[in-house]
């Protein structure tokens, strides 16, 4: 499939690319398994430049995996707000617990026990393995593909089941095995910041005399992908009660990518642009919380939009501003809490953006009390 006099070159001549091309990150050549790993779920679905201040500050609070494994959910939530993903700083939590436990704290040192981890698949897995433990087996992210379908001008769809196997396979045949884990970080690097999606540096190109993408002309097309994305539009109307300096909220629970932050009362619908006193009466069944009688004022902020891989959130936040809440009536897990209190709540990021607003009526009163 790759010829030994290509391998050797391919091998070569990244080697020499990167010893003339340092990409310092916090996270390189560091030995610890868990500050690798650390570093890992973070960069997960996320640029470097915005997880590298994630990494430090989980770094700077949670030093070893003992440290995370005993820290309370909501704190660690908190330190992920605006990373997205959140699933993500889940899996962190119980997987740092399982190491804390099942394997007393220290860092399992096989790639089948560290595949096994919660929130590990096998590019953490193959970029754990090697990095910390010197392991042979190869990282196949989107950057790796991309450099293998255009050296080895490869039009099989890098996110079909076929091309899954075959950029893996293809991956484990070049991976040098006398050192792995920096062989891993050269190749990655060199598809982040050399052969990149859109004008790949070609005409600087080390691998330029025997990429077959270049010499066929077909940077542009290569690599394939199938799947084009559908996204739904989602509505969502956060409703933000404001009492005697308190205001409502709850830790949602529903197994989806919010799951354990924290929300206003919400209220989805499939249109945007609704009149809220509409929106009020045809919902007041859950919102008996407050009398119509008891609302002074009703304001609107919004609304602002998120962009998820698989949706878009466009979210409007009604401000409520309310004589006082029918307290024996809450809605089922919300609580009353004081408005300065807010920062010590992980949100959703959208929600988190609506706080930061400082044109934001009642939060800049009450920041101003
Ligand atoms: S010649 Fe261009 S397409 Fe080929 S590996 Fe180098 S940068 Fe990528």
């Amino acid at each position: 499939m790759v010829s030994k006099d290509i391998k050797s070159f391919f091998v070569q001549r990244l080697n020499d690319w990167a010893a003339a091309n340092k990409r310092p990150l916090p996270w390189k050549n560091e030995p610890d398994p868990y500050l690798i790993w650390l570093s890992e779920i973070i960069l997960q679905q996320t640029r470097v430049a915005q997880g590298m201040p994630y990494y430090e500050a989980f770094k700077a609070h949670f030093p070893n995996v003992q440290v995370l494994a005993a820290a309370p959910e909501d704190e660690i939530m908190r330190l992920w707000q605006g990373l997205g993903y959140y699933s993500r700083a889940r899996n962190l939590h119980q997987t740092a617990k399982t190491i804390a436990i099942q394997y007393q704290g220290k860092f399992p040192d096989t790639y089948e026990e560290i595949r096994a981890l919660k929130g590990v698949g096998p590019y953490t897995a193959a970029a754990i393995a090697s990095f910390a433990f010197g392991l042979p087996y190869a990282v196949v992210d989107g950057n790796v593909s991309r450099v293998l379908s255009r050296f080895l001008g490869i039009d099989t769809p890098i996110d079909s089941t076929i091309g899954k196997k075959l950029f893996q396979d293809l991956a484990d045949t070049l991976l040098d095995r006398n050192d792995p884990g920096k062989y891993n970080q050269q190749l990655m690097d060199f598809g982040a910041v050399h052969c990149t999606p859109q004008q790949p540096l070609c005409p600087q190109c080390p691998l330029q005399s025997e990429c077959i993408a270049f010499r066929q002309k077909k940077t542009a097309q290569l690599p394939v992908k199938n799947k084009k994305i559908t996204k739904t539009k989602r509505y969502f109307h956060y409703l933000v009660p404001k009492f005697d300096s308190q205001t409502l909220i709850r830790k949602r629970t529903q197994q989806d990518i919010w799951k354990h932050l924290y929300e206003f009362p919400l209220i989805e619908t499939e249109q945007a642009n609704l009149d809220i006193h509409d929106l009020l009466a045809q919902n007041h069944t859950t919102l008996d919380w407050w009398k119509p009688e008891q609302l002074i004022e009703i304001r609107q902020t919004g609304p602002h939009k998120q962009q998820l891989t698989h949706q878009t959130i466009i979210a409007t936040f009604w401000e409520l501003e309310l004589q006082q809440i029918e307290q024996n009536q809450l809605p089922d897990q919300f609580v009353c809490i004081n408005w300065k209190n807010l920062d010590k709540f992980a949100f959703p990021r959208i929600i988190d953006w609506y706080l930061k607003d400082n044109s934001l009526n009642l939060f800049s009163q009450v920041q101003q009390n």
